[in-house]
């Protein structure tokens, strides 16, 4: 049996561990990569890195290597990638399941502001701070490149490219964090507002906590749609059990 992960996130990584851990001969499990990162945490298994070409392109690729079931554990906000898999499965009659982490909810003390896109968090900032740390990823800077007057830090697995707002400095970084890490980051930079896509999982929350503690307004870009009628899970454990029961 062949099982293909579209991967990219932990959740993913940890996917293909729990099914390299069963040991068994007869389950050949390939990750899939976008290739975003130029060296990233390679998950046990076969690695396959680069796009299919569309939805055209990953049908016959599930064809071609026989795969019998898909998992699509990418980002919450790959959306084009969750869309191609929903009707390339669908083409190719093969069983989909989403393994996607749960959002991030707010709590007592939060000074949560949510926006649709990262445009409209561009929008909401000027009134919110000027000194801004900015966790959204190196992909998506040119919709905060016209504010001109605001400090950004942006920190990113890879360096950004322009177009970015014109006073940056980038942190290559890459999770988990610490709490004691986010609190020292904040008070180093003055920070005085955090932007986040609401990414959910606890790699990367300590900011939150962070934020909450210091009082500090937090910008939070709500999730893209998800295809409609493919099963979904939150953990890999579930996406596990899911697989060995094909
Ligand atoms: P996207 O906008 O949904 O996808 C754009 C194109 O990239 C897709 O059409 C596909 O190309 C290719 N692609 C995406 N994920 C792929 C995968 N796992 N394997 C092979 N090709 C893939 O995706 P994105 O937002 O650019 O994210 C790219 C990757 O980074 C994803 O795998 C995601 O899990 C990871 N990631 C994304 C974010 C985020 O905030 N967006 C954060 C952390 C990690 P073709 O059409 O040619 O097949």
């Amino acid at each position: 049996m062949h099982v293909l992960i579209l991967g990219g996130t932990t959740e993913a990584r940890g996917l293909a561990e729990l099914l390299a851990a069963d040991e068994r001969p007869d389950l050949r499990v390939t990750t899939s990569l976008a290739g975003r990162v130029a060296s990233p945490r390679l998950p046990p298994g076969q690695v396959r890195v680069g796009g299919f070409g569309g939805v055209d392109g990953l049908t016959a690729w599930l064809v071609e290597h026989r795969v019998a079931a898909v998992v699509d554990a990418t980002h919450p906000f790959a959306r084009t990638i969750s869309f191609n898999a929903a009707r390339a499965a669908a083409d190719a009659r093969v069983p989909l399941l989403a393994l996607r982490r749960p959002g991030w909810q707010p709590t007592e003390g939060d000074r949560w502001h949510e926006a649709d896109s990262l445009e409209e968090a561009a929008g909401v900032l000027p009134g919110l701070g000027r000194r801004i740390f900015l966790t959204t990823g190196r992909t998506g800077l040119a919709a905060f490149a016209d504010l001109v007057d605001p400090w950004f830090l942006v920190r990113s697995v890879d360096p950004p490219q322009a177009p970015h707002p014109p006073r940056m400095e980038v942190l290559l970084d890459r999770g988990p964090f610490a709490i004691d890490g986010e609190r020292a980051l904040l008070r180093r930079h003055r920070i005085d507002v955090v932007v986040t896509k609401d990414s959910g999982g606890a790699a990367t929350a300590p900011k939150l906590v962070a934020a909450r503690e210091a009082g500090l307004p937090v910008v939070v870009v709500r999730r893209p749609p998800t295809p409609e009628g493919v099963p979904a899970v939150a953990t890999p454990d579930e996406a596990a059990a899911w697989v060995r029961s094909h």
